[in-house]
């Protein structure tokens, strides 16, 4: 390809790379890294932003619980872990529609530390790379070079381990974290296990796997084109002010139709800067991840020759003139699942019960005592105080006449988020049903209330009560 970048009045157009100081607004390189270290804070702040010990998000295992928006839900609440997940996706999609890939360039963990190890580490401070050539692998000829290559790997250890911390912190309280594994790492082995086995991976993608991770292994790469119509920002190239590189005019080779008969110099800047190794001018594909580096890149090149920049963010209706309707119909859906679904989620927040019952019925069908004049049945109840006051608890039976509770006898107490499991024993000494077919089940609710407060702290749950056949029960009067 003919590199055409001293044109014919002498000017150089090549790339020159402090030539992106010169630009007139902020470098999307530049407002990325500010945004990066946005999200590193929020990310590694929000673990510790408790109230009363709840935080934000928290999924433990260990307590058997999970907290959302500082409020603790009991695991029998579990259901609401897939709203959270369709409300994290949709969200995604959302941002998608309306920004394209900005998730994978501007706030992607990934891409994030990519650029700490790349830009940062192996660029500026061992000054192994220069930033605006990143499509290049590392020549490792000199020994120094090779020792600086190592010392880069070594410098990312403490920062992949925080990273894997960070992550733990949603699964395990961070301040539970560091006691268990500052006091007693080895009784917490499968915690250790996890936390180092993050941070090798995590080493592994950032060093190794690289950018072949948003090419071949990240899911969203591979679904996010659906989510893009064409009024989605992407960065995209001005095919109609550059050369002719769409295959348009019949030839069978890209190269052969780069034919300078466009407004690009040639000077490759926008393919060299580009961290996922492809060349913007071949069109939009499934690797970019919207960085915008290829966008700051030729910038400063059209600026000498006066001429507006030929990569540009931007939808295609825009590029076209077209206006672009950001409250289009997919928009439109994304953002009333959003609100339907964080409705509910505060509405449950606000509403949600303050008292959990579960109620199973033991194996054994009944049990017939003083000779025949009275039926027990047995349950097993799980009962959850979930307000953060202790409680006296009491048990009784609703919808059946002639039932009682007789075990427990007197009201237990539960502490703040604490579970009691309980035999239940619910007697009768009247004949209630005359079949003298079988058992008979009759339909009836444990009701299970707070002594200090019983309107406030209710559950009722429905169950049966098997009856025997009459002829097994020296019971005469039917109720
Ligand atoms: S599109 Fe790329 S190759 Fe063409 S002038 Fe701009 S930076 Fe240089
Ligand atoms: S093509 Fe441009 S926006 Fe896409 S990844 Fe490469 S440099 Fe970033």
């Amino acid at each position: 390809m003919m590199n055409h970048s001293i044109i014919p009045d002498g000017t150089d157009t090549r790339f020159d790379v402090h030539a992106i100081a010169s630009l007139k607004r902020l470098p999307y390189h530049r407002i990325r890294h500010w945004m990066f270290a946005v999200v590193a804070l929020v990310t590694a702040g929000v673990p510790f932003v408790q109230i009363n010990g709840n935080q934000l998000f928290l999924l433990s295992f260990r307590h058997m619980e999970f907290h959302l928006l500082w409020t603790v839900y009991d695991m029998q609440e579990l259901y609401l872990i897939p709203l959270m997940l369709i409300l994290f996706f949709v969200g995604i999609f959302l941002i998608t529609a309306l920004g394209g890939r900005v998730w994978c360039g501007w706030g992607c963990p990934q891409t994030m530390f990519r650029s700490l190890y790349r830009d940062f580490i192996q660029g500026k401070l061992l000054g192994l790379r220069k930033w605006h050539i990143k499509n290049r692998p590392l020549k490792l000829q000199k020994p120094i070079d090779k020792l600086k290559f190592v010392l880069g790997i070594v410098l990312l250890i403490p920062l992949m381990l925080l990273a894997s911390a960070n992550l733990m912190w949603f699964f395990v309280n961070p301040y539970e974290f560091a006691e268990l594994l500052w006091n007693e790492p080895g009784d917490h082995i499968i915690l250790l296990g996890f936390w180092l086995g993050f941070a090798g991976f995590f080493l592994l993608d950032i060093t190794w796997i690289a950018e072949r991770f948003c090419r071949y292994i990240c899911p969203y790469a591979r679904i996010q084109t659906v989510m893009f119509d064409a009024d989605t920002p992407v960065a995209i190239y001005d095919s109609k002010r550059g050369d002719n590189v769409d295959g348009s005019r019949g030839a069978k080779n890209f190269q052969l139709q780069r034919d300078n008969s466009g407004d690009c110099t040639g000077c490759e800047a926008c393919v060299r800067v580009c961290p996922a190794g492809i060349d913007i001018r071949n069109g939009l594909q499934l690797a970019c991840i919207s960085c915008l580096e290829c966008v700051d890149a030729c910038e400063p090149v059209m600026a000498r020759l006066k001429k507006p920049n030929l990569i540009h963010w931007a939808s295609e209706q825009s590029l076209r003139g077209v206006k672009v309707h950001p409250f289009r119909p997919r928009v439109l859906i994304y953002l009333t699942v959003l609100i339907l679904i964080a409705s509910f989620l505060v509405y449950r927040g606000q509403h949600r019960e303050t008292l959990l019952l579960n109620v199973n019925r033991t194996t054994e069908l009944y049990v017939i005592k003083e000779g025949g004049q009275e039926v027990e049945n047995h349950y097993v109840i799980l009962l959850t105080n979930i307000d953060d006051q202790p409680h006296k608890f009491a048990l009784e039976v609703e919808g059946l006449p002639g039932v009682k509770i007789t075990r427990p006898s007197e009201p237990f107490e539960v502490l703040p988020d604490g579970k009691v499991r309980k035999v239940v024993i619910a007697k009768t000494d009247e004949l209630l049903v005359d079949n003298p077919d079988g058992n008979t089940s009759i339909p009836m609710r444990i009701r299970a209330y707070a002594i200090d407060a019983p309107e406030q702290f209710v559950s009722v749950k429905p169950t049966v009560f098997l009856f025997p056949p009459t002829g097994d029960v020296k019971m005469t009067e039917q109720r």
